[in-house]
């Protein structure tokens, strides 16, 4: 018999032998609907995305109102599109003055791709340094700045000119040098597992940057958008990067992306090349409404703020034998278990009970808890009722 199941197996290109493999039928506030009539409380947001729940009705309303205006219309950066600069505005003002210039792409890659171009076009050099167990995207150049070996040796050649620096190390800093175009770097690093560092290495990289006349791009792709507790999480650091890169909850469940810096920096692109980035959907107006919305909805719902106080009552809620610690911050957080067999039952048993978590790429003992920020008291009660349960049987 033919089903969605057996066709999912039989012709989309699967990325491992065990996928999920739940059929959704419909997704709505924190919950997942399965086809067979199961509610499943989803604490990943599909992977630090549905930071204002799944079809958010502002969301839903704004994607509607503009597929009924226009949808596409030319490449990026010819005709003006009312989602995209009033995005753009939006997006500026949540943001330190000097970063007024904002180019937007489809996700997160190439986001990541855009801002290594730019501090390439930019600066003249051709070196470029990211942290071991980074990730920042699939594609080429965003996969060349990944700090894991696994991952990266069966598709090399990669970028040339690419090294590693370990991640809240002051003692690595003085490998960025004046060859260096720019480093690289997730404030909170997320498929580390939710590794953080202090605030006072990032004054420090910061400084080395600057001294050095190289690029800082802050990868806040997981941690923006009101996930660490502020709006952006750098924020709480004190300094501003030269390039902020950013997608995944920015969409409310639509695909875009974004690389903002400077007008000094980013008009670098219009000349020796001119048209020195070139997407044809970046911005598309469809995904620029919904993320105009997703912004407002965070933004008058304070959600940022709320992401803390929700991360804290997680945090007290779940204490237990088999938890070694808990990182992150925000709703943003890694349950530390130092054991990845633990790890895999642990989820198995969560999906039995109507709930789904998950591992982290470089980070098998640890499962992910990346819930929308609109998950409620009681749903934060429930969601640690199972996971403590899961963790005991
Ligand atoms: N940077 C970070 C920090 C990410 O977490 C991800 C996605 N997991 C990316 C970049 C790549 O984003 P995308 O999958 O949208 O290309």
């Amino acid at each position: 018999m033919i089903t969605h199941r057996s066709l999912f197996l039989r012709h989309l290109a699967q990325t491992s032998d065990a996928p999920l493999a739940l059929e959704i039928e419909k997704a709505s506030g924190i919950y997942l609907y399965t086809a067979e009539g199961k509610s499943i409380l989803d604490l990943i947001s599909g992977i630090a995305v549905s930071n204002i729940g799944h079809c958010h009705p502002a969301v839903v309303k704004a994607v509607q109102q503009q597929s009924e205006t226009y949808m596409h219309l030319m490449v990026y950066g010819e005709l003006i599109q009312s989602p995209q600069v009033l995005l753009a505005e939006a997006l500026c003002k949540t943001l330190p003055s000097v970063m007024d210039r904002v180019y937007f792409v489809n996700s997160g890659s190439e986001a990541v791709e855009g801002a290594l171009k730019l501090a390439k076009r930019y600066t003249g050099r051709r070196n470029l340094i990211s942290c071991y167990n980074a990730y920042h995207g699939s594609s080429h150049g965003s996969l060349s700045m990944m700090g894991n070996e696994f991952f990266k040796q069966a598709f090399r050649p990669l970028l040339p000119g690419v090294s590693h620096i370990r991640f809240g190390a002051v003692d690595d800093l003085h490998l960025i040098n004046e060859q260096t175009a720019a480093v690289i770097i997730e404030p909170i690093q997320g498929e580390a597992g939710v590794v953080m560092a202090d605030v006072s290495y990032f004054h420090a990289l910061s400084k080395r940057c600057k001294e050095t006349g190289c690029l800082l791009i802050f990868d806040e792709i997981q941690s923006g958008f009101g996930r660490s507790g502020s709006f952006w999480y750098f924020e709480q650091l004190g300094i501003t990067p030269d390039i902020l890169v950013c997608a995944k909850g920015m969409g409310g469940g639509m695909p875009i992306g974004a690389f903002i810096s400077s007008n000094d920096i980013m008009q670098t692109l219009t000349h020796d090349p001119f048209l020195g980035h070139i997407t044809t959907f970046g911005g598309h107006p469809v995904s620029c409404a919904a993320s105009l919305a997703t912004l407002k909805t965070i933004l008058s719902d304070e959600l940022s703020l709320k992401a803390r106080v929700k991360g804290e009552a997680f945090r007290k809620r779940l204490t237990h034998p088999a938890i070694v610690e808990i990182r992150g911050i925000g709703l943003m957080m890694a349950i530390e278990l130092g054991d990845a067999n633990l790890v895999q039952k642990t989820i198995a048993k969560a999906l039995e009970k109507g709930l789904l978590t998950d591992w982290f790429l470089f980070k098998d003992t640890a499962l992910r808890l990346a819930p929308p920020l609109t998950i409620t008291e009681e749903e934060i009660e429930k969601a640690c009722t199972i996971l403590l349960e899961s963790l005991s049987e």
